[in-house]
């Protein structure tokens, strides 16, 4: 068979894709997974197949200069690679579905157009994501788009949780807590039933540690509560976002230091965080390799931030079973594990030193009264799922 269907997550300067091709009704497999990185300054499009053969690792014409041209290039590439393919649909990540979207939805013009309306709650990302719809409107129209938010996972809140204690009249145009990452916590509540089955039903707390990070407290699988608010920048200290800050701060920027709302903007998104308390960098693995004090402090803070949130989620759960550490700081780095693991020790979470760093799903003792896991997040998958479903398509997508 010749069909396919494609995962696209689009940022600012790389467009990630995963390829899915059909071989019968119901049989799917990864036909290869890559990015264009780089656009606007050097593009490069590198892909790989499912079991790690590099299928391209080109430098790409410098007019792929935005969305539009990265789509344009994806998909000649795709042509080249699998000749006569078709696509029987586009799943995408979307990072905010604002009041009106919880739930994946089969694109419209019409919904892209709300979609637009809340790019000032997360313009880091919303953009990207929707220049990418647009581009597929545009160049293929015929293929049905799928729109996942990160937001979606946690529609199942309380009112308490996602309030935002601001004068009534106010709040009723959208200011509530919504939470990200909820591809990713998906994604691991999904998995969780076979990889930790004891704490599966129980009180978790996922620990979702990348460029961006965000702690989600599941109960029996469903998220309950999320560091991550209205906007991607509250909770936890991230690469170049700071987390929770007194809105007092907010108002001296304005007042007292007369900054733009452009330039609070660029610093809340694109200057704090790691990169902010450092001076150095945005990147963990760099951070944990340097030896001046910044790099430390901010290496510090980031374990500090983690740990306290740790201890006000497991307030909402009543209680913890589980702690699961994901991306790419949560997969990779033993010492960041070990550091929150130990600042946690109160809980009852008991680190095994050995299995921490030896690539092992459970990474408490056997005795620990809260289990402690390392699960590898799969976004791409999540999306994938959702666009079959909503396709029509038959499960499952492994
Ligand atoms: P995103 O998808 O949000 O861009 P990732 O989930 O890929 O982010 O995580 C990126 C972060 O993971 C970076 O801070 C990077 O330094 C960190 N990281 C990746 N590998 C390691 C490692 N081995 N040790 C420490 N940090 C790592």
């Amino acid at each position: 068979m010749d069909d396919y269907a494609l995962v696209l997550n689009a940022g600012s300067s790389s467009l990630k894709f995963c390829v899915f091709q059909r071989l019968s009704e119901k049989d799917w497999q990864v036909a290869s997974r890559g990015q264009i990185e780089g656009i606007g300054t050097a593009p490069r499009l590198s892909a790989k197949d499912a079991r790690g053969v590099v299928l391209a690792g080109n430098s790409l014409d410098a007019t792929v200069s935005d969305g539009h041209a990265a789509i344009d290039a994806l998909a000649s590439w795709l042509r080249s690679k699998w000749h006569g393919a078709h696509v029987l649909g586009i799943g995408h990540r979307v990072v905010h579905g604002g009041m009106r979207y919880g739930q994946p939805v089969l694109v419209t013009r019409q919904i892209l157009s709300h979609l637009y309306e809340v790019v000032p709650l997360a313009p880091l990302h919303q953009p990207y994501n929707l220049a990418a719809i647009d581009a597929v409107f545009e160049r293929m129209p015929d293929v049905p788009q799928i729109a996942c938010f990160d937001t979606g996972f946690h529609s199942g809140h309380s009112q308490v949780a996602d309030l935002i204690p601001l004068p009534r009249n106010i709040c009723k145009s959208g200011l509530q807590r919504y939470g990200f990452h909820g591809l990713s916590y998906e994604y691991i509540a999904s998995v969780l039933p076979e990889v930790a089955p004891e704490i599966a039903k129980g009180r978790v707390i996922v620990a979702h540690l990348g460029s961006g990070a965000s702690l989600c407290a599941l109960n029996d699988g469903k998220s309950v509560d999320s560091t991550l608010g209205f906007t991607a920048l509250d909770g936890l200290c991230m690469g170049t976002r700071p987390g929770a800050l007194d809105p007092g701060v907010v108002l001296y920027l304005f007042q007292s230091l007369e900054l733009t709302a452009k330039e609070v903007e660029t610093m809340l998104y694109k200057q704090s965080g790691l990169l902010g308390i450092s001076g150095i960098s945005n990147d963990m693995r760099d951070l944990l390799g340097r030896s001046e004090p910044e790099a430390q402090l901010a290496v510090d803070y980031f374990v500090y931030r983690a740990a306290k949130e740790i201890g006000a989620l497991t307030a909402v759960l009543g209680g913890i079973d589980g702690l699961v550490f994901t991306a790419g700081i949560g997969e990779n780095s033993p010492e960041i594990r070990r550091r929150i693991c130990e600042a946690s020790s109160w809980l009852g979470v008991d680190l095994d030193p050995q299995a921490n760093v030896s690539g092992v799903s459970r990474i408490s003792t056997a005795q620990s009264k809260v289990s402690a896991w390392v699960v590898p997040t799969n976004e791409e998958l999540m999306i994938a799922r959702h666009t079959w479903s909503l396709l029509g398509l038959m499960q499952p997508v492994s």
